[in-house]
């Protein structure tokens, strides 16, 4: 009681030695983050390792399960009363219809609780009885993580490099055309800055469909409740000679200013900062199939997102956290059922090279990292077949069509992935416009219709090894 009243009026410091408190006399929590970009696959991430926890006849990889110490598991009321929490019911009831449809994709933070009853191991197996452990896992946008890059940036140098970025990017003319015919100084008027953050928005929506990973503000692509405010209505403007008081430039630098203090700061100073352990999912097979353009811009997007997991040049962050810090990353390539288990390997090796940069430096600060790749559920199943006199190791499933509804059945290559990662990375490195030789393919397939035995969550594909990794030794 006490220690929830001292904590309400104070800042974030102390709340934090209440949750130590908490912790030492009561019961361990994990906060567990699930990052990525937009359609890496958290949503569907966290639905089946919720399902696959409540019901583990699909975990023997996480060590407790296999040693039989996990005695339950079940959903509890999440501790932080607002922050949304993430709809899980929904989210399974979509992929275990009888016609299963994929979920609606991250929006905006959303947490879920879910507790362990586990036996303990060891010396204290016949000391102890069960203990509880708290598992609270927080989804939130990867392009959240990149705003960590603003704060470091005035309006004008987040202008400039913005402004260069852009023309190499489709869908960027209708806005280079606007800002081309703006007086920065003219009097401010609130439609003329819904217009151009409008046509902006327009322009980093296209980039990323056409597989631009990094595609900042990271609010403009996924707004969260503040959708409309004026923290959220600029665009960049290159600075006049001598900026007028009243004029366009003054407000668009301002509410710049006001993204990074009023949206960017709370949310790594309200969520981020009390991360312990953390996923990062990346849809590499995505931007292989997207080109080297997409593929290199998703190297560079995943050095800044793992820039906060290592806060040392952010002043601000680093104050923040106080040395506090995630002890463990995970970078998982999803999706891995739209290959045959034969190129699982070359998969992880190019996850291992794409983000060997980030990983190197969360190594540097202390966290523990590793690479792999998984499907958090599994669409399709293995097939080989004959092709024009040799084997192809193939996938089967249902083809989603462009409009959602459910295809036809095909058997489908997705091009060899190389056994060497630079194969790929370091043409995308030079700027190379398209692969060489190899095609590389994707397609969407529709979730298969499930019939689950008592006990068993959702197919997937090491599933149970994320986990164990993530937070198997706390259990
Ligand atoms: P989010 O934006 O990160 O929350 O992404 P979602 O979890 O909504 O996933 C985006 C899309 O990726 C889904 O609609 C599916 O089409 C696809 N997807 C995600 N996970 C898997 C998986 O394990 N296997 C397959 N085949 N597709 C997946």
């Amino acid at each position: 009681m006490v220690i929830g009243t001292i904590a309400d009026t104070l800042s974030r410091g102390v709340g934090n030695v209440s949750d130590t408190l908490s912790e030492t006399f009561f019961e361990p929590v994990i906060r567990l983050g699930v990052t990525g970009l937009s359609r890496a696959g958290k949503t569907v991430f966290i639905t089946s390792l919720v399902a696959n926890l409540l019901d583990r006849g699909r975990m023997p990889q996480l060590a407790a399960e296999a040693e039989a110490r996990i005695l339950a598991a079940y959903l509890q009321p999440q501790p932080d009363d607002t922050v949304p929490r993430f709809d899980y019911e929904t989210h399974l009831a979509a992929l275990t219809a009888r016609t299963p449809h994929w979920p609606e994709s991250t929006r905006a933070v959303s947490e879920l609780r879910l507790s362990l009853k586990v036996r303990p191991t060891g010396m204290l197996a016949g000391l102890q009885g069960p203990r509880t452990l708290h598992l609270d896992i927080v989804d939130y946008p990867g392009e959240w993580l990149l705003d960590l890059s603003l704060l470091e940036q005035s309006f004008e140098a987040w202008t400039d490099a913005t402004l260069k970025r852009l023309p190499q990017r489709p869908g960027a003319e209708p806005f280079l055309a606007l800002i081309g015919g703006v007086d920065p100084n003219e009097e401010f008027s609130e439609p003329k800055a819904k217009a151009l953050a409008a046509s902006f928005t327009e322009a980093l929506n296209i980039a990323r469909e056409a597989g631009f990973s990094d595609c900042t503000p990271g609010r403009f692509l996924l707004p969260g409740e503040k959708e409309g405010s004026p923290a959220l209505t600029f665009a960049p403007l290159p600075k006049p000679e001598d900026p007028a008081r009243r004029g366009l430039w003054r407000e668009m630098e301002r509410r710049f200013e006001a993204y990074k203090s009023q949206i960017v700061k709370p949310f790594f100073r309200d969520h981020f900062s009390r991360i312990d352990r953390q996923i990062v999912l990346v849809d590499a097979l995505g931007a292989i199939h997207a080109g080297p353009q997409a593929l290199e811009d998703l190297r560079r997007t995943m050095a800044g997102i793992l820039g906060a997991f290592r806060p040392g040049p952010n002043a601000w962050l680093t104050q923040l956290l106080r040395g506090r810090r995630v002890e463990k990353i995970l970078f998982a390539a999803t999706k891995a059922d739209h290959l045959h288990h034969s190129q699982h390997g070359r998969l992880t090796a190019i996850m291992e090279a794409l983000t060997r940069e980030a990983r190197d430096r969360a190594r540097f600060a202390g966290a523990e990292t590793s690479a792999m790749s998984m499907a958090a559920l599994r669409a399709t199943v293995e097939q080989t077949l004959p092709h024009e006199g040799r084997e192809l190791d193939c996938v089967r499933g249902t083809l989603l069509n462009p409009d959602g509804s459910r295809g036809r059945q095909a058997a489908f290559y997705p091009g060899a992935l190389p056994e060497d990662p630079t194969h790929l990375l370091t043409p995308a490195r030079e700027g190379a416009e398209q692969w060489l030789g190899d095609d590389y393919e994707i397609m969407r397939f529709a979730p298969a219709p499930l019939t689950l035995k008592p006990g068993e969550g959702p197919p997937h594909i090491r599933l149970d090894r994320a986990a164990q990794f993530l937070f198997g030794d706390r259990l």
